[in-house]
Parts: C-alpha cells; structure tokens; sequence
C-alpha cells in the first residue's frame, strides 16, 4: 500500500493534471508513480476519450523493480518458500480474481472496447491458470537418470530462471499476462510486468488482488509505460534472464535481437494470418458461425484470428452470400451492452490502419461485399469502429493475403481441392493457428496433421485452455503457452554429479 493507505487505483488528488482517476505502478511491494512524475492517458475506444492516467514509467522505475524482483528472487520469504505454499499462494488469486471478475471485465471493456460479455468470460476462466499452475507447484519432481558414470551419484534438479521479465499487448490484456506469469510463479521466479501503454488498467487492479493473498514483495512489480521507455530497459537488464513477450512482429523482432545480445530465453507469441478452411461437406450453418467467430469476434482483434477464408470452390457463392445475409444483421454498438455483436477497435491508431489495409484491398482487385468504411451511425457514439467487412476474389499472394490486420476484415480465396486448400493454407509466413470444417472423418484426421500451425481446430474456432500448448511456428513465435510443459519454460534444468570417492583418473581426458 501507499502511506496513505490507498492501493493502485484511486481518484483524482490535488495537483494531478487531469480530472481523471489515477492509477499507479507496483513496484518492491510499494503503489508508486513514475520516477518521471509524468503521465499517459488512457482511451476509452466507445467514446474516443481519455477516461484514465497510468504513470508514465522509464528506465529508472525498470531499475527498481528488476532490483526488487532480484532481491525477491534470491533472498527473503519467497526465495526460501515451499512450493505447496506458493501453490496455496496462486489458489488464492485464484479465488480472489474469481470473487472481482466483474471489476476486471469493467476496466478491460474501458480500455480496450472488447464486449464485456466476451471479457467477463475471460475473467471468470482467469481462475484455472492459478489453480492449475498453483497445483503443479509442488510436482516439479528432478530425475534420476540410470547414469553410466559407475559409482557416481547423478540427478537432474529444476531450478526457476530467475527474473521473468512480461511484456503483453492490449487485445487481451490480463489472459495474456496469466498466461505467463502463472507458471513463471509456480516455478518460483519472480517477476516485472510491463503491460500495454493501451491497456494496463485491469493489470494495476489484478496486482492489489495479489497484494490481498498475501505475495511478498518485490515477487511481483508492474511498471507501465511505452515500449521504448520501459518495455526495451526491461529487455536489455542484465538482471532478467527470461523474456516472455506476446505482440506484433515488429516488436517481437527487436526484443529477440535485444535477447541475443545476453543470450537471455525468450518466448514470443506473435500474430497470424490463420486460414479457416470450409470443405464442401462442412455443416454450413456451423461453418458459417466458426468463420464469424474466427474473425468478426473482438473485431478481429485476436492474434488467431482466423482471417483467411479458404471456400471449396463447389459452396462458394451460396456459402458467402449467406455469411453476408448474417453479417448483415450483426449489431454495431456499445461493448457494455449484452446486445451488441461488435465493438469498436481498441486504438485510434488500430482504426486507421484497418482502413488503411481496407483501401489497399480495393486497389489490390479484390472484391469488397460487405462493410468497407469506418462505420459512423448512431450507435456507434464517437467510437472507433469498423464496418465488418468481406474481401472476395482475393488471391493468396495479395498483401491482405499475407499481412496480419489485426481487424474486423475477411479476406475469401477460392480451392478446388484438399491439396490446394493445404497448400494455400500453409502459404504463409505465419503459422499461429487453422481451422478446418468438415463432415468427413478421414480428413479431419489427416489433415491437422498437415497444416503448419500451432493450433488446428475441426469443426471449431477460437478455443484455447489452460491444458493446450499454445503457440506458433515460423514467424508466429517461439515456444508454447499454457500446458503442463509451460512450467518448463520457466525452469533450467541442472545436472548434479556426486562422486563419493573423490578419484580422478587421467586429468587429460573426458571423466
Ligand atoms: P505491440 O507489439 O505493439 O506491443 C506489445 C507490447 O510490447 C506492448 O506492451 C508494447 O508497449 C511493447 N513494446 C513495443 N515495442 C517494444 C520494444 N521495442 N521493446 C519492448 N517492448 C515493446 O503489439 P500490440 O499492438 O499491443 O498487440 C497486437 C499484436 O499482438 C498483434 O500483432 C497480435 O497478433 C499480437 N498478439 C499475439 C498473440 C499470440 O498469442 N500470438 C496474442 C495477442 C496478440
């Protein structure tokens, strides 16, 4: 807590610049503003105004909390916990997140215009990653191999990494975020949190829930901010040894480069331009409510969006032309409202380069059916919207082809066979995830298989668990979310010889 006793967020005190609710960094146990005293503003994408101020942190506030997060990790309470009391630890957050889902919904839904029906969802999984990441915490068993090295004691022990260092983006915000720090605690590091400068809210609120369970401080320390002034210090700080970072490819590329600098572990989830293949034996109805949810949910503003339509040839027009019929009816508006289908998108900047990849279709000869400007009817308040919007006749090597947008807009390509849906499927850079509609066993059994994503749902769109390795090939990322095996990726194994009878044969050679 502050000395006044108030946690991270708070209204408005005398001498703040704006009469705006505040709210503030966690860093060492302690709710602070920047070391800069400056501020950022946080928009509400419905209204296109700022509703919110979150500190403006730099390389300063990343010192201090990766200097806390090191003394946390290699001293005091948590450094010498038992891992069945820092799995009660997460089991509680767990209950905690459970008993203020609404809350965190709320904020979310403010700072990044997703349906509070969609982030509410979100909010009440939450729970699962602490419980499941809080019971693997004490069955991190070490090995003992059968090793050849007679006389000789060997084990194999897993230790955490030590400082985690998570850099998340806006479209998800807290789901993201648990994701990694989940099993980064359960493994027993600890850990510093540069959330999006568009979305941190819900994370401030998610730390005073930790504060609540009883985490040590300097375990877990959020400093928010620009990328370049808090999430690139937090990259290149000696002290962090584990980056897990999920973002744009842009982004995503130079927080790798900064990483091999000091070889530090890395795991980068990155976008996707995911096919979402309908044979002509699918269940059309079905099919068409999986394309919509691949790429008209959150307004296309999922790293999985499913933003390529591969359409057999044979169902093609009467398959689109119903897609459209729905579209149609779809109910632009206010994420609060449980009516609405489709929100706004989340930054300004998101809108205009939406239209920016609309206006390129157009000129790249595809066809547009539906939608294809900002939409700006009543409904839609001064926010920052996009019509859903349908590109046909577009061909797999046009740039709205190849290109993640990151919004409401489908790009349709016609096939005339399983090897060229597959072909075209995995013509791509990315490689994040597929999805494939089908009534015919066999192929749904092949063809997973074949496709080069991370993910292949059959008969079924956007569905990830705490049980799912979650992840991409190729430009997608490196390495795998979520699973048993993600706890891994916060933990170095160690191979430990004992040689009870300290007997050294020839110095000069391999023992
Ligand atoms: P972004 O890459 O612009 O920003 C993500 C985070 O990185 C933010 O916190 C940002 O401040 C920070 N950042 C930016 N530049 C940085 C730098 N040089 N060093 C360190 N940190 C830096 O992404 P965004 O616009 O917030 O999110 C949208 C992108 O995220 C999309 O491309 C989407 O595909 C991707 N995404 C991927 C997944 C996945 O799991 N694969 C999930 C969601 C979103």
């Amino acid at each position: 807590m502050t000395a006044d006793g108030s946690m991270g967020t708070e209204a408005l005190r005398p001498g703040q610049p704006q009469a705006l609710p505040t709210f503030k960094m966690h860093v060492d146990g302690e709710w602070c503003e920047s070391a800069s005293g400056q501020w950022l503003e946080t928009k509400n994408p419905y209204t296109g105004k700022a509703w919110a101020l979150i500190p403006r942190g730099n390389a300063d506030d990343i010192e201090r909390a990766v200097q806390a997060a090191h003394r946390a990790f290699v001293a005091g309470s948590w450094a010498s916990m038992h891992p069945s009391d820092r799995g009660l630890l997460l089991q509680r957050v767990a209950d905690l997140i459970a008993a203020n889902a609404e809350r965190l919904a709320e904020l979310e839904v403010r700072d990044n215009g997703k349906l509070k029906v969609e982030m509410l969802g979100q909010m009440r999984y939450l729970p699962r990653w602490f419980q499941y990441y809080g019971g693997l915490a004490d069955k991190i068993e070490g090995r003992m191999p059968p090793i050849d090295k007679k006389g000789m004691l060997h084990y194999v022990s897993y230790e955490p990494v030590g400082v985690v260092g998570a850099i998340t983006p806006w479209n998800s915000p807290l789901l993201l975020t648990v994701w990694k720090i989940a099993p980064a605690l359960a493994a027993g590091n600890t850990v510093v949190i540069k959330p999006s400068e568009f979305a941190s809210t819900s994370l401030i609120a998610l730390v005073e829930l930790f504060e609540q369970a009883g985490f040590p401080k300097g375990v877990i320390n959020v400093v928010t901010g620009l990328g370049a002034e808090t999430g690139e210090p937090l990259v290149e700080h000696p002290l962090v040894t584990r980056i897990a970072f999920t973002g744009g490819n842009i982004a995503g590329l130079r927080i790798y480069q900064a990483a091999a600098r000091q070889f530090k572990r890395v795991s980068l989830e990155l976008g996707g331009k995911s096919p979402n293949i309908v044979f002509a034996d699918a269940a059309i109805d079905e099919a068409i409510k999986g394309v919509i949810s691949g790429i008209f949910a959150a307004s296309g503003q999922t790293c999985m969006a499913g933003s390529r339509l591969l359409l057999h040839s044979s169902i093609h027009d009467a398959f689109l032309a119903r897609l459209v019929e729905v579209m149609r009816e779809a109910r632009l508006g206010d994420p609060n409202n449980p009516d609405t289908d489709v929100g706004p998108v989340a930054t300004e900047q998101q809108l205009e380069k939406v239209l920016r990849y609309i206006e390129l279709a157009k000129q790249e000869g595809a066809r547009c059916v539906l939608g294809g400007r900002r939409a700006d009817g009543p409904e839609c308040g001064d926010g920052w919207f996009v019509e859903p919007t349908i590109f046909a006749d577009v061909t797999n090597d046009m740039r709205i082809a190849r290109e993640e947008v990151f919004g409401p807009i489908l790009s349709v390509i016609k096939f005339d066979s399983d090897e060229e849906a597959v072909a075209l499927a995995n013509d791509t850079p990315f490689g994040l995830a597929a999805g494939l509609w089908t009534t015919d066993l066999a192929r749904a059994l092949a063809l997973p298989k074949r496709l080069r994503a991370g993910t292949a749902w059959v008969n079924a769109y956007r569905v990830v668990s705490y049980l799912a390795p979650f992840g991409g090939f190729n430009e997608s990322g490196i390495g795998r979310e979520n699973g048993y095996d993600a706890i891994y990726e916060y933990l170095e194994p160690k191979s430990v010889f004992i040689n009870p009878t300290p007997a050294i044969g020839n110095p000069f050679t391999l023992q």
